[in-house]
């Protein structure tokens, strides 16, 4: 939003750039200026100068520069909205659109509530855990879990004692209503007998907290082997998880080289205790485009860590794309014999831990190495079409990058490089008559050029449906599945919808006859091709609305063509027709 610039002019005057960046560092005056060591990178001898008569700050180190608000955006890890919030409320000022806004100010003092609420909350449940009497059994399944005093304190864990009202009865007598408690997910309505009880019983706790470090949910672990193990707070006004990253609020104020993207609680908790400390999770195995914006403020680079399973491994490629198109740079480090992070470090530590970091894959060579999953390397038949799907996947990609692909398939398969090069071509490339060394653009540009444009249309359908669950349910509730015209694609969408999470598109592909395989793996070439899925997927069917309504007309057209039609007939397939094209407009 904008703010009026005569309320930014107050804000900015009431905010004197000395008084903020001295909440930050201590400023010693030289010159026109004032100077200290960056607070935004590390260094020794101070580069960071502030000038209060312009009100600007400038950093010959790492050049940073700007406003106040730059500042605090820089500082904070904010957006340019928040810093001007953070701002606001630092002066005690109202923002602009909620001065005269009584329902935004309700909201607002809403949302502090449930905030609040969340906090007693924490600090009950931490109490509950560290009782000699209440939290017996949390701490001795802390202690098995490796789970040590440090650790505790740095996470907040506490423990929900297995009851239906502790907390209900220690919030409400601290004046919290029951429907704020609903709303704030610590306690759940039960419709039938419309009673309330607490939401979290007999569990280890973990708190979720925002970057800024306020409370906004709990994720809530069992101690047997009862099902679900874990119990999350849902979408509540404070919290929705898709936009949060948890473990995240820890690097607040710190310069970070890169970020390790993980699945779950445990597995940030577990590289934190085995020292690796800059993990976070993103607590469900889908990550989100407002995640991936919120990594690209710390960070440039971000490492992938997620299970080994199929479900993990689903995740991880499209969590690839997803943070390659916010401009990440990706690499995906794989867990040998399916174990988890956390599992890993436990038995090889740190050192190990880097070692496979080092050796983390690029975005290419993890497609290629989750495409071999679908194939029996150790058969002469598997290998063969392994190394068919693997090259006309690496013929898609920019010339210098083949090689390096090529010697990779070369080696998992044994074929030799230049035959795997020749199988590459035949299967993607265009060769433009001129001869070798010509091949450019690869498949894609095969596919602009005659692939058939309806084909074009299913396939990104396909890939919409793979990347969001929601536009699968678009797709059903359209009746799309009808609308595919080709088999390969309407099968793969099928089973899409079938599987659910446990789809793996390599895994699909490798089962499929050859030529199907040679089709189908355009999809996995173009996965990363996606930006908004839902509407994508809207839009393809539209497309394919139209198209097969333009079909039915052209039938009725060559119908009307034929001699043999009486008076009767010919006019009611031309009524037929314009009603078509009505209807198709
Ligand atoms: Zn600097």
């Amino acid at each position: 939003m904008a703010f009026p610039s005569a309320w930014l002019d107050e804000l900015l005057h009431k905010n004197d750039i000395v008084s903020v960046v001295s909440d930050y560092v201590e400023l010693k005056p030289k010159g026109r200026k004032l100077w200290a060591c960056c607070p935004l990178h590390g260094e020794k001898t101070p580069s960071f100068s502030v000038s209060p008569d312009k009100q600007l700050f400038y950093c010959f180190g790492c050049h940073a520069g700007g406003t106040v608000i730059q500042f605090v955006m820089d500082m904070e890890r904010l957006t340019f909205y928040e810093a001007v919030q953070s701002l606001a409320n630092r002066v005690g000022m109202e923002l602009p659109n909620e001065i005269n806004d009584r329902e935004m100010q309700r909201q607002r003092a809403y949302k502090k509530r449930m905030i609040e609420a969340n906090t007693e909350a924490a600090r009950y449940f931490c109490k509950c855990f560290l009782d000699p009497e209440i939290g017996k059994d949390a701490q001795a399944y802390a202690a098995k879990r490796g789970l040590n005093s440090e650790i505790v304190t740095r996470f907040g864990i506490g423990y929900a004692p297995n009851t239906w009202d502790s907390l209900l009865k220690l919030l409400k007598g601290k004046g919290y209503s029951e429907k704020e408690l609903v709303d704030a997910g610590l306690l759940v309505h039960n419709n039938d007998r419309n009673t309330v009880y607490d939401a979290f019983r007999g569990r280890l706790i973990f708190p979720i907290l925002g970057v800024n470090g306020q409370v906004l949910g709990f994720g809530a672990r069992v101690m047997g082997d009862e099902k679900p193990k874990y119990i999350n707070t849902g979408d509540t006004p404070v919290y929705n998880k898709r936009n949060n990253l948890y473990g995240l609020y820890l690097h607040k104020n710190e310069k970070l080289d890169d970020l390790i993207m993980v699945e779950g609680y445990m597995d940030v908790i577990g590289l934190y205790k085995a020292g690796v400390k800059n993990a976070v999770a993103s607590l469900g195995t889908a990550l989100t485009q407002q995640q991936a914006r919120l990594l690209k403020r710390y960070v440039e680079k971000v490492y992938i860590a997620y299970d080994g399973d199929a479900a993990g491994q689903n995740a991880t490629v499209r969590g690839l794309d997803i943070l390659k198109n916010e401009g990440l740079e990706v690499r995906v480090i794989t867990f040998p014999d399916d174990l988890d992070p956390d599992e890993y470090v436990q038995i090889y530590g740190k050192e190990g831990f880097d070692r496979l970091k080092e050796n983390a894959l690029s975005l290419n060579a993890f497609k290629l190495e989750a495409m071999a999953k679908g194939y029996d390397l150790n058969d002469e038949n598997g290998r063969e079409r392994y190394a068919k799907a693997a090259c006309a996947f690496v013929a898609g990609l920019q010339p210098i990058e083949q090689e390096r692909y090529y010697k990779l398939i070369a080696k998992k398969t044994g074929y030799a490089l230049e035959a795997l090069q020749a199988q590459g071509l035949r299967s993607g490339g265009i060769q433009t008559g001129e001869g070798r060394g010509t091949v450019r653009g690869g498949f894609r540009r095969r596919i602009e050029t005659d692939e058939d444009p309806r084909d074009i249309t299913e396939r990104t359908l396909v890939l919409a449906c793979l990347h969001e669950r929601k536009a699968v349910e678009s797709v059903k509730n359209a009746g799309a599945e009808e609308l595919f015209r080709n088999k390969v694609y309407r099968n793969m969408f099928k089973a899409i919808c079938e599987q659910g999470s446990a789809f793996v598109l390599a895994k699909y592909i490798g089962e499929l006859p050859d030529k199907d395989a040679e089709i189908a793996s355009a999809v996995l070439r173009e996965e990363d091709a996606i930006e908004n899925a839902a509407e994508t997927a809207d839009d393809c069917i539209r497309k394919m609305q139209k198209e097969n309504a333009s079909d039915e007309i052209a039938e009725l057209q060559a119908r009307l063509n034929k001699s043999d039609l009486t008076a009767e007939e010919r006019n009611a397939v031309l009524k037929e027709i314009t009603d078509r094209i009505r209807a198709n407009k």
